[in-house]
């Protein structure tokens, strides 16, 4: 991508409205752009991220044999009154509307309920299961506080899979496969070593459900944790009955504050029940589907990574999330056509700075951007046959053979 030819611009001051790190670097750096609290518009650039995070993600769930599909975000109220949960009163972060033609519609906050009824179509026996389903999403919640950028949207982007079984064992299989992948996916993600599956409540026959919290000074979330992180639980769930079963006591325990990423929980017939969805065993006999869901917070984990690792310049991403890998400059007229070569073929992993601006302007930008690489080449640089690589995650400079930098990178 060549900054010359892109309509996104730097900005060197965030929107006055903007008092969320994450949103403020983003909107800065020309990622997101900010219609009103908790809504965005993502710009190439955060396409680019939101898109890495995705592929990840989807890489891993391929690898356990989940099925993509996309479902629509406008909710018939049949299924949801099943289950009891069209109500306003019982879930109040829905957001309504009406048909034309008479009759109330809701816009997605999350989707147990048509997976399952939709599902009633294609499940109906045994040999018919397990069945692993996945989905990325727009939700809508009308979320009462919406100050944090894009870690907490009105309009927000999940994944959210669902999980199809004749047995509760079978759902203790895959629920165990998940939470595997789910590390995997963090850990690609850049946040491994700061976000830990963490005890809450919201189990419905396990006692526990799991979210994956990652640590952050501004997450919404208190978490206590003991000293080797082996046991890390949600405030909700910080009782004495709680703390004696995973076998802490609350005087090792620190506290934390973390932004959850996701979680996964084991529903069994919490849903299938209610809807209906039911399937035929070997023996002929009718029984009830068990069920459980993963969700993963896609816009959410692009906010927490900026927010994670900026620092007093601008944005740094973590080598898979990047929207591109290097940041290329070229200084001079030798040096913008040697830089020309380079982008050559690389369009795909390169931004090009080919602007006409000084060189300061350059290095400031790639800075607040945060691509993981720099490469300068100017006609200093090519009097040593050389180009310049800085590392903008530990801000190390070294030199490259030209004929390296053509060859290796
Ligand atoms: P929270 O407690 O933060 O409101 P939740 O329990 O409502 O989250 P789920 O409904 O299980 O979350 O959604 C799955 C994932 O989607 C969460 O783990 C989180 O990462 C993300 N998520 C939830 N609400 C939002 C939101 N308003 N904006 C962005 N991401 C969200
Ligand atoms: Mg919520």
């Amino acid at each position: 991508m060549r900054l010359s030819k892109t309509f996104i611009k730097t900005l060197r001051e965030a929107p006055k409205d903007e008092t969320a790190k994450n949103g403020a670097l983003l909107t800065r750096a020309g990622y997101v752009h900010k219609e009103m609290a908790g809504i965005y518009d993502y710009l190439p650039l955060g396409l680019r991220v939101i898109d890495n995070i995705k592929n990840i993600i989807r890489e891993e769930l391929n690898k356990l044999g989940c099925e993509e599909v996309l479902m629509s975000a406008l909710q018939n109220p049949e299924p949801w009154e099943k289950s009891g949960r069209f109500s306003s009163e019982r879930v109040d972060i829905w957001f309504k509307t009406e048909l034309s033609s008479g009759g109330e519609l809701g816009l997605a906050p999350t989707h147990e309920e048509p997976m399952v009824n939709m599902l009633k179509s294609y499940i109906s026996s045994y040999k018919d299961l397990p069945l692993y389903v996945y989905q990325f999403q727009t939700k809508f919640r009308n979320e009462l506080r919406a100050k944090s950028g894009i870690l907490r949207g009105r309009e927000f982007l999940m994944k959210d899979l669902y999980s199809f079984h004749t047995s509760e064992e079978d759902l203790d299989r895959f629920y165990a496969e998940v939470e595997k992948a789910y590390e995997k996916i963090y850990a690609r993600l850049g946040v491994g070593d700061c976000t830990y599956e963490t005890f809450a409540s919201g189990g419905i026959f396990s006692k526990y459900s799991h979210e994956f919290q990652t640590f952050l000074p501004v997450g919404e979330d208190t978490v206590y944790y003991n000293a080797d992180k082996s046991v890390v639980l949600n405030k909700e769930v910080l009782e004495p009955e709680v703390l004696e079963d995973l076998g802490v006591k609350r005087e090792e325990l620190s506290e934390a504050t973390a932004a959850e990423v996701g979680n996964i929980f084991k529903l069994k017939f919490k849903y299938s029940e209610p809807l209906g969805l039911k399937y035929i065993d070997e023996e002929n006999q009718q029984k009830i589907v068990y069920m459980g869901c993963y969700g993963i917070g896609v816009s959410r984990l692009m906010g927490v990574i900026a927010e994670k690792f900026a620092d007093e310049k601008g944005l740094v991403w973590p080598e898979e999330v990047a929207p591109f890998r290097y940041y290329l400059v070229g200084i001079g007229e030798n040096g913008i056509a040697e830089a020309e070569k380079f982008y050559k073929g690389r369009e795909d992993i390169t931004l090009f700075d080919d602007r006409d601006k000084r060189p300061g302007e350059k290095f400031a930008d790639a800075d607040l951007m945060g691509m993981p690489l720099r490469l300068v080449i100017s006609d200093k640089t090519l009097a040593e046959n050389v180009a310049e690589v800085t590392d903008r995650r530990t801000g190390e400079s070294w030199t490259v053979a030209l004929d390296e930098l053509f060859e290796k990178f």
